[in-house]
């Protein structure tokens, strides 16, 4: 068994190399047993397998050292002593020109290759603490994975926002009695259309609490959204009001300490009034004081939270619609209370005045309601990442100006312009001023 070649951060002994030490070790001239060290590594080529590149990969807990092998390798892992990693490997030999990475602070604190005995490379690794290995096959090849993490890495979990649109079935809502419009029929038309979006963003999904015209009670919607596991909740409603002068929208946040205006008071009032209209539909206890008191600790937080993405909303609302007064407020919406997530009731104009009421029967603001408040989500989710979701890592955009092209932007940002279609689930190469692309990682 050979000496390992310790602290071996460069190039490694190849076989010829490795065969040429051994040859002129018995007396043969050193050209000849070049020459023929060369010829026996030619003819056990095939068989070899070759450990072709030691790779640094990842991030933080993802990170990782990834040995990639051209063929199928077969060998366990032994830990000789608690700070050694050993792999003997039979017909394995590295490559040429393999390159070792440096591994300063990590939790493997050096990687070393040798020969221990014709055909067998060993590799060990020094450990500063331990560590989780595992192979990996593709393509009949196999790589030797050593996580360099504290924790084991996590697949990243999409975000479930929960879109929940006001009223339904026996409830129509506000109504605008000239045009017979209905609130319960066009929040469901912008909340499909909120839905749809938001499951085009890579990283977001969309739970959508009603599907149809269905009498839904406020603590029904509530449960779905918790059974679906929702880390955001963004109710959709019209407003209206006697006179059918008042104007624009609002988004509203959850307040325990009562509202911060009368009107959002009279307006959870209304909304709230929904329970009422649905009294003859059973409701099971779903709050039992219990739960109500672990909820409560957890529910402070989340208004804080709720408040600042209702903001968040506003801002990108108000460049679509006219806002009706200050905009935002906190009232105790029945339909936002007890949820442990951040939630917000969006009123998306008075569907009781003549032109918000167009408004709201026309397709194509409602496309531009529903792109507004999506906006506004993934800008609360990029400023309140959550952990082990596509958020978690700092997500950045880009807003397309006069004269930029797919490709300039894609070379600029350095990522390729199908990774950035693919991104933004563009089909085509057009896109337009003031479009605001996901940059991917
Ligand atoms: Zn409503």
């Amino acid at each position: 068994m050979s000496p390992l070649r310790a602290g071996a951060l460069c190039s490694v002994p190849t076989p010829a190399l490795a065969m040429m030490l051994l040859l002129t070790g018995l007396g043969v001239p050193p050209s000849q047993a070049q020459g023929a060290a060369e010829a026996a590594v030619q003819e056990t080529v095939q068989e070899t397998v070759q450990l072709d590149k030691v790779r640094l990969r990842g991030r933080g807990n993802n990170s990782r050292l990834e040995l990639q092998f051209d063929g199928a390798v077969w060998g366990d892992a032994s830990m000789p002593s608690q700070d050694r990693l050993q792999l003997d490997l039979v017909g394995v030999r590295s490559g040429e020109n393999l390159k070792l990475p440096k591994l300063r602070d990590r939790s493997v604190r050096e990687m070393r290759l040798g020969r221990t005995g014709e055909d067998t490379l060993r590799i060990e690794f020094l450990l500063a603490r331990t560590v989780r290995h595992e192979w990996r096959e593709k393509d009949g090849r196999s790589s030797f994975i050593v996580h360099l993490g504290d924790k084991a890495p996590v697949e990243l979990r999409d975000i479930v926002i929960a879109v929940d649109a006001g009223h339904g079935g026996r409830d129509p809502g506000a109504i605008n009695r000239r045009s017979k419009l209905y609130e319960k029929t066009v929040v469901l038309k912008i909340a499909d259309e909120l839905a749809k979006r938001i499951d085009k963003v890579k990283g977001l999904k969309a739970f959508r609490i009603r599907r149809g015209d269905e009498s839904l009670h406020l603590s029904t919607r509530k449960v779905r959204a918790r059974t679906a596991g929702a880390d955001f909740f963004v109710s959709i409603h019209a407003d209206a009001e006697e006179s059918g002068r008042a104007r624009g929208g609002s988004v509203f946040s959850l307040s325990s300490r009562g509202a911060t205006n009368v009107a959002a008071g009279l307006l959870a009032r209304r909304e709230n009034q929904a329970d009422d209209l649905l009294g003859d539909i059973p409701v099971k206890a779903l709050d039992d004081d219990l739960v109500q008191v672990l909820t409560d600790l957890s529910v402070n937080a989340m208004q804080d939270r709720g408040a600042i993405a209702a903001r968040m909303v506003l801002k990108h609302l108000r460049k679509v619609i006219r806002i009706h007064g200050s905009g935002t407020g906190q009232a105790n919406f029945s339909v936002l209370r007890n949820h442990q997530i951040p939630s917000i009731l969006v009123e998306t104009g008075f569907i009781s005045n003549q032109r918000d009421a167009r408004n709201l029967n026309s397709w194509r603001m409602r496309q531009r309601i529903a792109q507004a408040v999506l906006d506004g989500i993934v800008d609360y989710f990029n400023r309140f990442p959550l952990p082990d979701t596509r958020f978690d890592q700092k997500q950045r955009y880009y807003k397309v100006r006069a004269g930029d092209t797919l490709s300039g932007i894609a070379r600029r940002e350095g990522v390729s312009v199908e990774a950035l279609k693919a991104a933004n689930n563009l089909k085509r190469d057009i896109i337009h001023k003031g479009q605001r692309l996901v940059i991917p990682k």
